[in-house]
């Protein structure tokens, strides 16, 4: 008998949902405004009042929030930009379609963030920015990676996919940059379905985002149809279809008043699991670095086959014959094979996120999951290691 029937799988990342905003998402279809209207603008106001600095524009993802970003920064084919192989493809993916060149450097293998020290030895005469990414929640070295760019003259995107609730020395992640990106997929710490935020330092920025983000208009078109009168928009630049709606507006605006609930609960789940894991021949998360919070966005263990005597992969085929859903955060970027082809990168370039990348599993850590569901996983989890 599996740890939970089949029938009752658990969903990794599934989203915790609550009246409110199946209320608000209703009441926007009656309202009529179900593009970019009031609830959009609301929560922008929101979402940087909650970061406390800065200028926020809202759009359908981070892949897009990133593209705008390192389209907004004006970096010319040939550019180089700095990056970390423990990513998803999308960072790695908005470098490329913003016509510049990703570089990667290593992690560093105890925050498993990007290593400043490898971050260095990849400028060359091209670099032009730095893209890390607070992974997992767990806030990069930010004054080293900050110092590196003021010095290089380096324009920096924070990736801040898993990093809401992500504080470095009293300052929210994705305030440090010239721009920040934030995710608001199913799985993230605040959903909207699909949805993403770039927070600007100005704006000036934030301005040159919004433009690029709706065609390229000077004007976006919930004011050209207000009733203030007619107004002609003028295309000023070539851009994208990138704008949020007010159907997950009305999603994000209740989802994000929980964002301190939630992180409660999440944090609680992970002591759970830190205790009950503590014994195990397996790796866990490294304690958060003083003066910084991690929003605890993903928990991951170590398999290392030799210490644990089970290879990682058999580790997910057995866990899921449990019903307990789980991920992988991530293979390393090198491990795939357009990029290999592309830029010729090899595995030993990287090795720390290689690595990790063989070894890492990512364990349900939603809002949603009852102490129950929670016992399932470490029940689940013992009975996979069990030879
Ligand atoms: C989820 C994620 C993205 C992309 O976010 P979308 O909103 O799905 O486009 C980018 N970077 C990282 C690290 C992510 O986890």
């Amino acid at each position: 008998m599996p740890v939970r029937s089949k029938d009752n799988f658990l969903v990794f990342g599934s989203p915790r949902i609550e009246q409110a905003e199946i209320d608000e998402v209703v009441a926007s279809m009656k309202s009529g405004w179900l593009g970019t209207g009031p609830k959009v603008a609301q929560f922008e106001k929101d979402f940087s009042a909650y970061l406390d600095n800065g200028y926020a524009a809202a759009c359908n993802s981070c892949t897009a929030a990133l593209h705008l970003s390192l389209v907004a920064l004006g970096l010319k084919p040939g550019d180089e930009v700095i990056t970390t192989p423990m990513t998803f493809c999308a960072s790695i993916n908005a470098i490329i379609h913003a016509g510049c060149t990703p570089v990667l450097a290593d992690i560093d293998p105890v925050t498993q963030n990007i290593d400043p020290e490898s971050v260095r030895a990849k400028i060359t005469g091209r670099t032009k920015a730095i893209l890390p990414v607070h992974f997992a929640g767990r806030a990069c070295d930010m004054d080293a990676l900050m110092a590196i760019a003021n010095e290089h003259d380096l324009k920096v995107v924070e990736d801040c996919a898993h990093a809401i609730e992500t504080t470095y020395k009293g300052k929210h992640a994705g305030t440090f940059g010239n721009f920040g990106c934030f995710s608001f997929y199913v799985t993230k710490n605040v959903c909207t379905g699909e949805g993403g935020m770039v927070m600007a330092r100005t704006q000036k920025d934030i301005q040159h985002v919004k433009i690029l983000g709706l065609h390229g208009m000077s004007a976006d078109a919930w004011k050209r149809f207000s009733d203030e009168g007619y107004k002609h928009y003028q295309v000023v630049s070539a851009g994208f279809k990138y704008n949020m709606m007010d159907i997950q507006a009305a999603i994000g605006i209740h989802q994000l008043a929980r964002v301190e609930k939630y992180f409660v609960r999440r944090c609680e789940i992970w002591d759970r699991y830190q205790e009950a894991f503590k014994d195990l021949p397996i790796g866990l998360p490294a304690p958060e670095e003083p003066n910084t919070r991690h929003a605890r966005h993903l928990y991951t263990i170590m398999i290392d086959e030799a210490k644990t005597g089970i290879a990682r992969d058999d580790f997910l085929v057995r866990i899921t014959k449990e019903s307990i859903g789980v991920g992988v955060h991530y293979l390393s970027i090198p491990e795939q094979p357009y990029y290999r082809e592309r830029f010729g990168w090899t595995l030993e370039d990287t090795p720390h996120a290689v690595t990790l990348g063989r070894q890492t599993v990512s364990l349900p850590l939603s809002a949603k999951l009852t102490d129950a569901d929670v016992a399932d996983v470490i029940k689940a989890v013992k009975i996979c290691l069990d030879k």
